[in-house]
């Protein structure tokens, strides 16, 4: 679990009000859950079958022996929180949420045990315009952002009834070949086969080219309803490729599947991805409701962008200097002015000369330092010195300073 120190969240902090003003333009409200669920939520929501269920969650008796855990994911406590208050009885639902999810996983670049999603889930929408709309938000979200590289993958799980269909042949396909799969693979063939086409061992990549493909198991309505996503993609002219292989890791996915990834990432290349989970909503005793969305990685996203500029700290405007009991007593109260008026303010409290307070006004950046001494306090006027100009300093009445400050933030610096 990792530390963001204050050197980073900047950073965080352009990526997160990016992605609020994106929302907001989509019309889509936030929605905050606890931290912490009953453990049966993602057993249900998630799936028993899943590595997410099997091996990474932080699950622990709480006092009162109730078996909890640490969300590993956002979509289940959403879809919790619109069943138990009702939401979906007000219409659709177009809301996201972000924060910290937690995995028991082998932490490196872009793995986190303690790591953060935004997420987005459109709920009450089946159309196959619902799953264009909801990858062109992550899509235009991520190039907003100026990450580059990026590449949609897309692929169709099918109805319950397709898989079900696909899953036999494939399983009857894996048991014929399975002394040539590894391990992990082996012991999923009954327990969750879609997965096996995920595995990341090359010699079952390789095993797998020959195994029979989901999408010749898709339905006729399931290929029309498809192409449909392709079409609109194509509209919005945003590039994919079809990749067969593409199985989310969550059982209650249907139709698209999509993941965004991106070439300057490494091994763990996915910053995105999401799709449709018609099953989730009733699955955990709502109201069947169809649905579709994703969930982005905050560190594999930030990383990406560590990469390009930095982006600058905001600036402070005003670095208040104070010497002597008088002087010291009247700084708070015109920081706190200048702060009210919505300025920038740094105000030194070290009681240090005035020399070395000067030194630490200037490394501090401030555009400009108002000085008081005890000769300012008596006559409750400040001192306003333009750290970063030749222009001459000004001695004001308090009530001044503010309209000084704005006048004087105006005027250029010097070169
Ligand atoms: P992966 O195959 O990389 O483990 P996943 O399928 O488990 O990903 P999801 O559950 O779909 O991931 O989560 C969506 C996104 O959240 C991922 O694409 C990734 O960007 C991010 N993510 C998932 N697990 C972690 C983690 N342990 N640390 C950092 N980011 C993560
Ligand atoms: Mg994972």
């Amino acid at each position: 679990m990792v530390d963001l120190l204050p050197e980073h969240t900047p950073l965080w902090q352009r990526v997160e009000s990016t992605a609020r003003g994106h929302f907001r333009r989509a019309a889509i409200q936030e929605i905050r859950t606890p931290l912490l669920e009953v453990t049966e939520l993602f057993a249900r929501g998630i799936g028993e079958a899943t590595d997410v269920v099997g091996k990474e969650m932080y699950t622990f008796l709480d006092r009162g022996e109730r078996s909890c855990t640490l969300r590993p994911e956002g979509t289940a406590s959403v879809v919790r929180a619109v069943i138990q208050h009702g939401l979906l009885s007000q219409g659709p639902q177009r809301l996201w949420y972000g924060g910290p999810m937690f995995r028991y996983e082998r932490p490196q670049a872009g793995r986190q045990r303690q790591f953060h999603q935004i997420g987005l889930e459109l709920l009450g929408f089946a159309d196959a315009r619902s799953d264009v709309e909801a990858i062109v938000i992550a899509w235009d979200l991520l190039a907003d952002l100026g990450v580059g590289g990026l590449a949609l993958e897309l692929n169709s799980l099918g109805s319950a009834d397709d898989r079900a269909r696909y899953r036999e042949q494939l399983v009857a396909w894996l048991e014929v070949h399975r002394h040539q799969l590894d391990a992990d693979s082996q012991a999923r063939i009954h327990a969750n086969p879609l997965r096996v086409l995920d595995s990341k061992h090359p010699d079952t990549q390789v095993l797998l080219a020959g195994a029979p493909a989901l999408a010749d198991a898709l339905s006729e309505e399931s290929q029309e309803r498809f192409a449909q996503v392709q079409a609109g993609l194509d509209a919005l002219e945003i590039p994919f490729v079809l990749n067969p292989r593409l199985v989310r890791g969550l059982d209650y996915y249907s139709h698209t599947a999509f993941e965004i990834t991106s070439s300057q990432l490494g091994a763990q290349a996915t910053v995105c991805g999401g799709g449709r989970y018609d099953g989730l909503v009733q699955q955990l005793g709502g109201p069947a409701t169809p649905a579709v969305g994703w969930a982005l990685g905050m560190e594999r996203l930030v990383l990406l962008l560590s990469q390009g500029a930095a982006v600058p700290a905001q600036p402070l405007d005003l670095y208040v200097v104070s010497r002597g009991a008088a002087a010291e007593a009247l700084a708070l109260p015109a920081a706190r002015l200048c702060r009210r008026a919505g300025l920038a303010v740094e105000c030194d409290a070290s009681g240090a000369a005035f020399g070395k307070q000067f030194k630490r006004a200037d490394r501090s950046g401030a555009r400009f330092a108002a000085v008081i001494g005890d000769a300012e306090a008596a006559e409750q006027v400040v001192v306003l010195k333009d750290l970063r100009s030749d222009r001459p300093e000004q001695r004001l009445p308090l009530a001044e300073l503010v309209g000084a400050l704005r006048a004087g933030l105006e005027a250029p610096p010097r070169a």
